[in-house]
C-alpha cells in the first residue's frame, strides 16, 4: 500500500489520517509533540520540529505523498526535499500564509471581492493606509494569526494615535471593516481530473475569535448561495488546488453582498460537520484528491449542526453524552486542557439533534 506523510499532528492531521487509514492507506506524521492528536491514530510519527530539514527529508522518505494540516510549513524546508510528491505545491502556500498575498491573489487573480487592504510597516504607513482604506478598520499581521491573535481594531483618529504609541512592529496589513450580517465557509477541493468539488455552505458563530458552533446548511438566499458555490470554484482553479481549501466569507444579507475573508489550504473546522452529514467528509475528499481518486457530486444527508468543544468543555459534554444518544462526540486526545483549546467537538444531523445540541448549550 501507498504512505502518505502528514506535517502536522493536531486534530486536523488526525482526521485526515483517520480517512486515510479507513481508505488503506499507511500514515506517517511529522511532530514536535511526541503522542500528538495524530500520533495517536498513524502507524508512525517522526518527532521533530517542523521545520527540521532531516526529519522533513526522512518523513519524505517514508512517503509515498506528502501533506500538511496548517499554512505555516517552511516553504523553503519544502523546496530542499529531494524525492517528494507534494500535490498541494509550495504556492498555496506562499498565498495563504501572508495575508496581503492572499488578498493580492483574491483581488487580482480570483477577481472576487475583498475587503480593501493596503501594506503597513511602520507608522507613517499606518497614515497612508487610514486614508485609502478608511475607518473602521482592522490591522493584522501579515502572518502567523489565528484566533484573532494579533489584529488591532481601529474605530476612530484616537485609535489610531493610541497605536502609533504602542507600536507592534512587523509587517501589518490594514483591512477596511466588512460589515457583515453573517460569517459563513464553504470548502473546495479539485481532483487530479480537474473537477471542481464543493462542499454545502457552513454558518459559522464565533465566541472571543474562535469559531464555536456551525449551522449547515447556511440561511441565505439561493441566489448567494450559488454565488458562493461559484467564487469557491474560481478561487480553486486559479490555484490549481489539489487537497481541500476552506474559505471563509462575509455576507450582508441587506446589500445582498458577500466577500472572501481569508483561505486555509487544508480542511477547516467549520468543515467537521461533513464527517458525519455528507457522502464524502472533507477529510476523505482531501486525500482523494491528493492521491488522485476521484470524488462523486457532495450530498447532505440533512441539516447539521457542528459545537467545538474548548477547554472544560470536552469534560461537561463526556458527561453530558450518555443523555444525547444522537450526539457524534470527537475528543482529539490532547493532554493539556487549556481555556479556549480546541479539544473536540460534537455534531448532530438532523432537525431534533440540532434542537437539542442548541438547548444544551444553552444551558452551560
Ligand atoms: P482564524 O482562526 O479563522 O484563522 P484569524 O486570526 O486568521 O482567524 P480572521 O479570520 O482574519 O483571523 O479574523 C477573525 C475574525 O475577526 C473574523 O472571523 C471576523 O469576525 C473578524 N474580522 C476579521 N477581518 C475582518 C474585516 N476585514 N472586517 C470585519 N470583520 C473582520
Ligand atoms: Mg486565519
Ligand atoms: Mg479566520
Amino acid at each position: 500500500g501507498s504512505t502518505i506523510g502528514i506535517i502536522g499532528g493536531g486534530q486536523l492531521g488526525q482526521m485526515m489520517a483517520l480517512s486515510a487509514k479507513e481508505m488503506g492507506y499507511k500514515v506517517v506524521v511529522l511532530d514536535p509533540t511526541p503522542d500528538c492528536p495524530t500520533a495517536q491514530v498513524c502507524d508512525e510519527q517522526i518527532v521533530a520540529e517542523y521545520d527540521d530539514q532531516e526529519a522533513l527529508q526522512a518523513l519524505a522518505d517514508k512517503a509515498d505523498v506528502l501533506t500538511y494540516e496548517f499554512e505555516n510549513v517552511s516553504q523553503e524546508a519544502l523546496r530542499k526535499l529531494t524525492h517528494v510528491y507534494v500535490p498541494q505545491g509550495v504556492r498555496l502556500l506562499e498565498i495563504t500564509s501572508n495575508r496581503l498575498a492572499e488578498k493580492t491573489f483574491i483581488r487580482d487573480e480570483a477577481q472576487v471581492p475583498v475587503a480593501k487592504f493596503a501594506r503597513v510597516e511602520n507608522p507613517a504607513d499606518l497614515d497612508q493606509a487610514v486614508a485609502t482604506v478608511g475607518l473602521p478598520a482592522i490591522l493584522k499581521t501579515v502572518s502567523g494569526g489565528y484566533d484573532g491573535h494579533g489584529q488591532f481594531d481601529l474605530n476612530t483618529a484616537a485609535d489610531v494615535t493610541n497605536l502609533k504609541a504602542n507600536w507592534p512592529g512587523g509587517i501589518l496589513i490594514l483591512e477596511e471593516k466588512i460589515a457583515f450580517t453573517k460569517e459563513i465557509s464553504i470548502m473546495v477541493s479539485q481532483t487530479r481530473q480537474g473537477q471542481l468539488i464543493t462542499w454545502p455552505i457552513s454558518e459559522n458563530v464565533h465566541q472571543n475569535h474562535i469559531l464555536k458552533t456551525c449551522m449547515i446548511p447556511a440561511d441565505v438566499s439561493s441566489d448567494l448561495n450559488d454565488r458562493v458555490h461559484a467564487i469557491a470554484k474560481t478561487i480553486a482553479e486559479k490555484l490549481d488546488l489539489r487537497g481541500v481549501l476552506g474559505i471563509e466569507l462575509f455576507v450582508n444579507q441587506e446589500t445582498d453582498q458577500v466577500w472572501v475573508n481569508e483561505l486555509a489550504p487544508r480542511p477547516h473546522n467549520s468543515g467537521h460537520y461533513t464527517i458525519e452529514a455528507c457522502n464524502v467528509s472533507q477529510f476523505e475528499g482531501h486525500i482523494r484528491s491528493i492521491v488522485g481518486l476521484p470524488i462523486p457530486t457532495i450530498t447532505l444527508h440533512g441539516p447539521a449542526m457542528m459545537v467545538n468543544l474548548l477547554g472544560d468543555e470536552l469534560l461537561q459534554a463526556r458527561q453530558a453524552f450518555p443523555d444525547y444518544p444522537e450526539w457524534h462526540f470527537h475528543d482529539y486526545g490532547k493532554a493539556a486542557v487549556k481555556p479556549g483549546r480546541k479539544m473536540g467537538h460534537l455534531t448532530v444531523v438532523g432537525a431534533t439533534g440540532i434542537d437539542d445540541l442548541s438547548k444544551y448549550f444553552q444551558t452551560i
